[in-house]
Order: structure tokens, then C-alpha cells, then sequence
């Protein structure tokens, strides 16, 4: 008796939103995949601290903001100076 009843209780939202379930499931999906993201940035993040940033060029990202960026363990650093901003810019053109 009691397992009819808890079937029933389930199914009830089941009729009146078919696609509610597939909402849920399409909702912790992407709950998992931002808690994945947030650890692999914590990770990254936590690799990054440990690098001494030896090797560095300037690169623009993608919003086309140019900015001194480590080769080894890819962290955006600083903002060039205009001097080596010029350099840069000259460099690109020949
Ligand atoms: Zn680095």
C-alpha cells in the first residue's frame, strides 16, 4: 500500500509537466559541470601561483586586450608599458 502511494505521489508532477523532469536532470547537469569548472580553475589557479612566470610574451586575448602572459603556465601577468607596447606593435608589423 504504501509503495502505491509513493508511485502515485511521483508520477502526479510527471502528467502535469512532461518535460519537468528532463528540466531537473538538464539542471544538476549544469550544476555539476560549474562545480567541475570552478575546481579545474581553483586547480589551475593553484598552478599558476606555483610558476615563476620565466618565460613571458605579449598577447592579446580575446577581447583583443594585449597584456604580458607567461608561456609556461599561461597567466595573464600586467599591461605593458607603452614602450613595450610599441615595440610589440612594430615588431607584429614587420
Ligand atoms: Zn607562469
Amino acid at each position: 500500500m504504501v509503495i502505491v502511494v509513493i508511485i502515485i505521489v511521483n508520477t502526479v508532477p510527471m502528467e502535469k509537466n512532461p518535460d519537468q523532469n528532463k528540466d531537473k536532470l538538464l539542471e544538476k547537469r549544469a550544476e555539476l559541470l560549474k562545480s567541475e569548472i570552478k575546481a579545474k580553475e581553483t586547480e589551475l589557479s593553484d598552478l599558476q601561483n606555483q610558476c615563476k612566470h620565466l618565460n613571458k610574451e605579449i598577447k592579446m586575448d580575446d577581447k583583443n586586450i594585449a597584456m604580458w602572459e607567461c608561456i609556461d603556465c599561461g597567466k595573464r601577468l600586467k599591461y605593458p608599458s607603452q614602450n613595450e607596447l610599441k615595440k610589440w606593435i612594430e615588431r607584429i608589423r614587420n
